[in-house]
């Protein structure tokens, strides 16, 4: 080791939503004098993403530092979610150290279990703290018992269990060793990180070698590659190799170098063996490529990423409605919108599909693509999608498909419901262990297809208070047929117009309405879902018949049931084969692909001759 690592500490900040990431951060730096007098001290937010905070997950991971005494700490924020876990991995690759952030009054959460187990393994050294102990409610002995038991469950080495815990409220700027005794600022907390984290190792006179762990993009420089340099030195105008899979070789020219200050990047002349850096001049780099000394080049082991196991068809909105209210809408915006996104979304995997509107997306999961949409939609793209379904392998001859982990954890009481849900998805109970008070914990292994959908089958069943989080586990001959899906047909609207109150009155007794009255709905639109399995065109607009005692359209006395409101994922969950999913930026609708009737009936005429030539 030498003096330029001990002015260097890489930490990853582990921490379920709502525990105080970003108040602690902030607290940080506000402390660690990372400001410039002339500087505006505002709220700093490490969790940009609105989107993260709705979900109770953290998406991205991204770099800060804090600066205290001299030694810059690098942190790095992490995933809170099993679908993004090759990110988890390549975090955790820039980190020596791991901070465990849990909240006095709600304990450790299930969802950072997984990311700490994943640091564990990678050899961080974990410190923890709990945060929130001036709140009444705080409970903190307890709560540091949790913790411990943990730590206990996920240990891989003895010295892990002797992590230092560290009591601090983030909110009123302060961190104490002593769990009774409130501090007065922050420096416990610092000294304890640059006491307890190792500084990192790495010989700064070796060749070059940085293991490229994210990517961003940026109009005026291009590709900024984004690591931990493991060894050697990198500066603005050398000559590097990059080594990409295979063995592919290709040199490249330095540009700019950048260290991360505060929360910004600061370009520098030179970075060393330790620290976190973004560089910018080679460009066609992935994920898990090595950015090595000319000279000689070394490959690091690259990062595995778990494989992508659902497809989507992500196509150009063709709906009645399209325009009405998005910003993107043609086939070469979305074609733009997915290049960018496979920059830096490492799991994601985009297919032309030889029509120029549309394209196979595959991702880890139904979640991992519903926040891909759901961000677009924010940023005002239009887009159809249709229903996912599981990437199957051939598999010495037999056809496979994926199997996930699923750990769920629920309250007591709704164990049994949960357990006869994912029984009949076919999943195979593997373990069971207490969670936390009340709790329970249930190991399953279960096809990929069971889960499309059961996010939100599974948060209804337990009020809210179920948590799930799944990894890919293997691939396996097709279990069993079709799972169960959505239970009915669909009710269609006829023709364009505005849904009247009377119509759906008489509607809603035939199945579950997806529309209110005064809704505008375009023929082919699915308006409700059909109590029967088959779908029924239908007509949302028919009006009272008019008689000469009252007007039509006085719906005074009619009462209807609230819509089920559609959100992206229930849709996703809902839609047959046979359907999309319209979004905009202000709607989502389910609709048939083929919007008219006669063009679905010639074509489910021409699919049953089809099957039966074939037989
Ligand atoms: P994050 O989602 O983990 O980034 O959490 P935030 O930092 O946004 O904090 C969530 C909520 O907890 C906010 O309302 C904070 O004001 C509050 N909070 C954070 N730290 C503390 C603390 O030490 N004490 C109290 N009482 N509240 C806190």
């Amino acid at each position: 080791m030498n003096d330029k690592n001990d002015a260097i500490r890489n930490l990853a900040i582990i921490a379920h939503v709502d525990h105080g990431k970003t108040t602690l951060v902030d607290a940080l730096l506000k402390q660690g004098k990372v400001f410039q007098p002339h500087q505006q001290v505002g709220s700093l937010i490490m969790d940009t993403n609105p989107l993260e905070r709705e979900r109770g997950i953290t998406i991205l991971a991204k770099n800060a530092s804090v600066s205290y005494g001299g030694v810059r700490i690098n942190l790095i924020d992490t995933p809170g979610h099993a679908d993004f876990s090759g990110e988890v991995e390549r975090v955790m690759n820039m980190a020596d150290g791991c901070l465990l952030l849990v909240d006095a009054v709600d304990g450790p959460m299930p969802q950072t279990t997984y990311v700490l187990r994943q640091a564990l393994q990678q050899d961080v050294t974990p410190m923890v703290v709990i945060n929130k102990i001036d709140r009444p409610e705080a409970r903190v002995a307890e709560v540091e018992g949790l913790v411990q038991d943990l730590f206990l469950e996920l240990a891989t080495r003895d010295d892990h269990l002797d992590f230092p815990v560290l009591y601090t409220s983030a909110k009123q700027g302060y961190a104490s060793r002593d769990s009774e005794a409130p501090g007065a600022d922050m420096k416990p907390l610092f000294e304890s990180i640059l006491s307890s984290v190792p500084p990192p190792a790495g010989d700064p006179d070796a060749p070059l070698q940085m293991l490229v762990a994210a990517l961003d993009y940026d109009t005026y420089v291009g590709q900024v590659c984004v690591g931990r340099i493991s060894s050697g030195a990198l500066r603005p105008r050398d000559t590097v190799t990059v080594l990409g899979p295979g063995g592919a070789a290709t040199d490249h020219t330095i540009e700019f170098v950048f260290v991360f200050h505060g929360m910004e990047r600061v370009e520098v002349a030179e970075a060393y063996a330790g620290d976190i850096v973004a560089v910018t001049g080679p460009e066609g780099v992935s994920i898990g490529d090595t950015i090595a000394s000319r000279e000689s080049p070394q490959a690091l082991p690259t990062i595995a990423i778990n494989e992508p196991t659902v497809r989507m068809t992500f196509g150009v909105n063709t709906s009645p409605f399209a325009s009405r209210d998005g910003r993107f809408v043609t086939g070469r915006h979305l074609r733009e919108r997915l290049r960018r996104e496979l920059i830096h979304n490492v799991a994601l995997r985009v297919e032309e599909s030889g029509n120029p509107d549309r394209f196979q997306v595959s991702g880890r999961g139904e979640l991992h693509l519903a926040i891909l949409i759901e961000n677009m939609r924010r940023e005002g793209h239009e887009l159809a999608v249709a229903c996912p379904e599981v990437i199957h392998k051939t598999v010495d001859g037999r056809e496979c498909e994926p199997f996930e982990h699923l750990s769920v954890d629920v309250e007591e009481a709704h164990r049994g419901t949960v357990m006869e849900m994912l029984g009949s998805r076919r999943g195979t109970l593997d373990d069971v262990q207490p969670g936390g008070p009340g709790r329970t914990r249930l190991d399953y292994v279960i096809p990929a297809r069971a889960l499309i959908g059961l996010r939100t089958e599974f948060l209804s069943a337990t009020s809210g208070s179920g948590l799930m989080h799944h990894t890919f586990s293997h691939y396996a001959p097709r279990l069993g047929e079709e799972m169960p899906r959505r239970r009915g047909g669909a009710l269609i609207a006829n023709a364009p117009g505005k849904a009247l109150a009377y119509a759906l009155f008489n509607l809603q007794e035939r199945g579950r309405l997806l529309i209110g009255p005064g809704e505008e709905v375009y023929e082919g639109m699915v308006v409700g879902i059909h109590s029967r399995a088959n779908d029924l065109v239908v007509n949302p607009m028919k009006a009272k018949q008019l008689t000469n005692i009252r007007a039509a359209g006085s719906d005074e006395n009619i009462l209807l049931t609230p819509p089920l409101s559609l959100t992206l994922e229930t849709a996703m969950a809902l839609i047959e084969r046979d359907e999309l999913v319209e979004i905009t930026p202000n709607a989502i609708r389910i609709r048939k692909a083929q919007l008219h009737e006669h063009e679905r009936r010639r074509r489910a005429r021409a699919g049953t001759k089809n099957r039966r030539a074939s037989a």
